[in-house]
């Protein structure tokens, strides 16, 4: 049950100017404060004290004045699919939830780019964008929303060729913790004026600042788009394909990892006909029908070498389609494979020559610790998951956890990072003075005091020493 930490701050007088300003959009309903009460993950809920839902820039200006005139914490809301404890409002307050913000703003089709409120989703702006012969390429496999990706620093399975979110937006719009309003970057695709501000927003996990509004790169659809499926007997036969293939700088557009439990699962899950139970990676390539096809032979060829048994293309439409949903699909597939139980997942990157070692080493890791897990992920930039399944028993997250916390160990050793896309929030923040040293935590620590003085952004969140009374990383 979610723990109710309500009292413990001056938050009744924000909520009743709150009401003023919002109406019945403030609300201390407790099925709707439960939902705000954590992400897709395994920490421990806290509920919110009021949920506020906002619908355009000024009144998020306005609330973020009041809670900060009152020292009320706020945390913003996008979709809650985070994994690592991002929205649990550890000092509840106020969760401001932006998913009424869905307005495509603008879309510019001559200049490639566009401008959202920060509650569209991905799927949404692709589906607006259809017509134009344009799309948004940064693709998690969740119904997130881009507000939440720029907070996170998001990526999915077509960073390898697209960039992250990092590399695709332009320019926000910010609410900062004192209730000020600012825009960062620009429609220009490059600039060498000022601090990047922007940058600092992104993955800045709600802490310094809630984005409003976002403008982004688009990209033209390619005229050409295969996808395959290549099957190996082996895991390091297929972890070396992808090495072999980025090092080939063969432009794929997509290059996913599915090992032999997660094909198990995806089989059952998704019905990947003509696929077996063993070590598979999904690729797609885009480009001219000339160019394509002379980056599916020579994939084929580094397969081969690497002991592929099959490598099957799907050029069509909808055999595409259904391919890329089973991998978006694979969470809930892995989820499938012990009914009733939660996941954790990991989300550890090294880089790309170090990969093999890194997912054979977590493979044997799952293995020993005795646990049900699955390896996936977006290897083409270096990045795997692992996805462990949490025992019923007692001390079934202690074990999951100490599994997660041996994979980063691993990925650390590789000179790697504890995430690659999912972000800090509350799971990773024991491992952000190993990665970054004691001195650049503390610039950070610098940059958040001076952009939130009165620490009401977020509390609790990426910080290894902002602990709390009412949440505890299992240790
Ligand atoms: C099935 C599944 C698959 C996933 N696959 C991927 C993947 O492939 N790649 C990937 O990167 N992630 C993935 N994720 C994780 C998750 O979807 C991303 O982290 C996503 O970016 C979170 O967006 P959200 O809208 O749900 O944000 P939320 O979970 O609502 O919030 C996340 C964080 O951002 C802050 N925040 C939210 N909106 C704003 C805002 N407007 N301004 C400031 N701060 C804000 C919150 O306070 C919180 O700290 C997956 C999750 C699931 C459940």
């Amino acid at each position: 049950m979610p723990e109710d930490m309500g009292g413990a701050h001056p938050v009744d007088s924000v909520i009743s100017a709150a009401r003023k300003l919002l109406g019945e959009r403030i609300s201390t309903n407790r099925n709707i404060r439960e939902q705000h009460a954590h992400g897709e993950d395994t920490q421990p809920h806290v509920l919110p004290d009021a949920v506020a839902f906002v619908e355009n820039s000024e009144e998020v200006a306005r609330l973020l004045g009041l809670c900060h005139s009152a020292g009320v914490p706020v945390t913003a809301f996008g979709a809650g699919t985070s994994l690592e404890g991002h929205v649990t409002p550890v000092l509840s307050g106020i969760t401001l939830d932006l998913s009424r913000m869905r307005r495509v703003l603008e879309v510019n089709a001559a200049d490639m780019d566009c401008f959202v409120e920060a509650g569209v989703t991905r799927q949404q702006l692709n589906a607006h964008l259809r017509d134009q012969g344009l799309f948004f390429p940064v693709d998690p496999g969740s119904e997130c929303t881009i507000g939440g990706m720029c907070a996170t620093r998001a990526s999915g399975t077509n960073a390898v060729r697209y960039g992250t979110i990092r590399d695709n937006v332009l320019g926000l719009t910010v609410a900062l913790a004192d209730g000020r309003l600012i825009r960062t970057g620009g429609r220009v695709r490059k600039s060498s004026t000022g601090y990047d501000l922007t940058r600092l927003f992104i993955g800045s996990e709600g802490t310094l600042g809630v984005i409003t509004e976002i403008g982004l790169r688009l990209h033209g659809i390619p005229e050409a788009i295969v996808s395959a499926a290549c099957q190996f007997p082996m895991l390091s036969g297929a972890v070396e394909t992808v090495v072999s293939v980025m090092q080939a700088g063969i432009p794929v557009a997509r290059i996913e990892l599915l090992d032999e439990v997660q094909m198990r699962a995806s089989i059952a899950y998704s019905n990947l006909p003509g696929l077996a139970e063993i070590p598979t990676l999904f690729f797609e390539f885009h480009g001219t029908p000339v160019a394509v096809a002379e980056q599916v032979r020579v994939t084929e060829e580094i397969a081969r070498d690497c002991g592929a048994e099959r490598f099957t293309q799907a050029a069509d439409a909808e055999a595409r389609a259904h391919l890329w949903k089973a991998r978006h699909d694979a969470y809930w597939a892995a989820l499938a494979l012990q009914p009733g139980c939660r996941i954790l997942t990991a989300d550890a990157i090294v880089p790309i020559s170090r990969l093999t070692e890194a997912v054979l080493a977590s493979r044997e890791a799952i293995t020993a610790s005795g646990l049900t897990g699955a390896i996936l992920g977006h290897v083409g930039d270096g990045n795997f998951h692992t996805v462990i399944i949490v025992p019923s028993e007692p001390d079934g997250l202690a074990r999951a956890w100490a599994l997660d916390r041996t994979i980063v160990g691993i990925a650390l050793g590789l000179g790697g990072s504890c995430s690659g896309e999912h972000g800090v929030g509350i799971g990773k923040r024991q491992f952000l003075e190993a990665e970054h040293g004691q001195e650049a935590l503390a610039v950070m620590r610098a940059i958040k005091s001076a952009l939130d003085p009165r620490g009401i952004l977020n509390p609790g969140k990426i910080f290894p020493d902002q602990t709390n009374p009412g949440v505890i990383a299992v240790a």
